[in-house]
C-alpha cells in the first residue's frame, strides 16, 4: 500500500501558519509605506506560495494523482479515500482501520 508523507503535511501546515502569521505582523504595523510591512507581506506571498506548491504536489493521491489527501498534523481516526479513485490515503504513520 503506497503512503503520503507526514512530514510534507507538516510542512504544509507550517508553511501556511508562517504565511498568516506575516500577514497579521504586517498588518498589526499598520503603516503600508514601510519596510516591515512590505517584508512581512512579501514573507507571507512567499510561505503560501510554498505551502501550495507543497499541497498540490506532494499531497495528492499516490495512486490517480487526481484526489488530494486532506492535511492532518497528526494520525487522525477518520480515514479518507481518495474521490477520484476510492483507494484509502493513508499517511506514512497511518494503518487501515478496516479489515
Ligand atoms: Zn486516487
Amino acid at each position: 500500500m503506497k503512503r503520503l508523507e507526514r512530514k510534507r503535511a507538516r510542512r504544509c501546515i507550517l508553511l501556511a501558519a508562517a504565511s498568516v502569521l506575516s500577514l497579521m505582523s504586517a498588518f498589526i504595523s499598520g503603516d503600508i509605506s514601510s519596510l516591515w510591512f512590505a517584508g512581512s507581506f512579501g514573507v507571507c506571498v512567499v510561505c503560501a506560495i510554498l505551502a501550495g506548491s507543497e499541497r498540490m504536489s506532494e499531497l495528492r493521491c499516490p495512486y490517480c494523482g487526481k484526489g488530494m489527501a486532506p492535511v492532518r498534523w497528526k494520525p487522525g481516526r477518520q480515514q479518507v479515500r481518495c474521490p477520484g479513485c476510492s483507494q484509502l490515503l493513508l499517511y506514512d504513520d497511518e494503518e487501515p482501520a478496516e479489515k
